[in-house]
């Protein structure tokens, strides 16, 4: 197998490719531009019933993960040099810049976690990375997988039309992108912006980067303040500039 691989493990294999199979992700992949497998991790369970859970140490609500059963769907991947992700709201937030370190990479592997957690002792022993896809929490790690998984893949060459839009994008320049707009000229009595219409290239250019730049000091000053520290040196800046 060729490409970029991913190798799911989760309690719902049915779930994948899902999204990942449509459109421009679903094209790369009859292409083998990428690939995946999905372990089943109730395959790995124990006994008639496939038990793969059980209540958790010192009480409390929801059922954990067994260690050794996790861990036996974690071995039976051949791992290849790829990472071992643990989808996690406790892990280290996915943004942009891990989407092209693990795209520049073969792949990964994403555990997708249910229930209330995952024993801690596999984390640990099988040195997984926990990601998380941001400050909320989800009923199961499928979507936040499927979600890393289409960030990753979507900036493999071949995969996003003309690599050039991927170059302009939200995250990519250090800010949001600028708003869009065509056809009808009117709609609604709004007229697209007279600008992108003048045909003047240069000044199409900075009014869009001066968009990106008011719509992220706006929205994101997160985002703003490292921009604004990288393009403006300390003792040019006005003081509540
Ligand atoms: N009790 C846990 C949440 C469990 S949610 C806690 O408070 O931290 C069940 C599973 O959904 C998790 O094991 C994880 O795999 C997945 N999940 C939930 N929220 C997520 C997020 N923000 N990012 C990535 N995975 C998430």
């Amino acid at each position: 197998m060729t490409g970029w691989r991913a190798t799911f493990i989760s309690l719902f294999p049915d779930l994948f490719p899902g999204p990942l199979g449509a459109s421009i992700l679903g094209s790369a992949l009859a292409r083998d531009v990428w690939g995946f497998d999905v372990v089943d991790l109730r395959a790995h369970g124990l006994g008639k019933h496939r038990t793969v859970d059980d209540t958790p140490a010192g009480g409390g609500a929801g059922m954990v993960l067994r260690a050794d059963v996790a861990a036996a769907a974690i071995d039976s991947v051949a791992a290849e040099g790829r990472p071992l992700l643990m989808m996690s709201p406790r892990g280290e937030r996915f943004d942009q810049a891990m989407a092209h370190q693990l795209a520049a990479g073969p792949g990964a592997i994403l555990f997708c976690g249910r229930f209330e957690a995952i024993d801690q002792r596999v984390i640990d022993r099988r040195g997984m990375r926990e990601v998380s896809i941001g400050d909320f929490v989800l009923a199961g790690g499928e979507v936040a997988a499927m979600a890393i998984t289409e960030a990753c893949v979507r900036l493999l060459p071949g995969v996003v039309g003309a690599s050039a839009s991927l170059v302009e994008e939200s995250f990519e320049t250090g800010l949001l992108e600028h708003p869009h707009y065509t056809r009808p000229h009117v709609w609604e009595g709004a007229s697209i912006p007279d600008i992108l219409t003048s045909g003047d290239h240069k000044r199409i250019e900075k009014w869009r980067k001066d968009q990106a730049v008011e719509l992220t000091k706006a929205r994101r000053p997160d985002l703003y303040a490292p921009f604004r520290n990288s393009v403006t040196p300390a003792a040019d800046r006005p003081r509540n500039g």
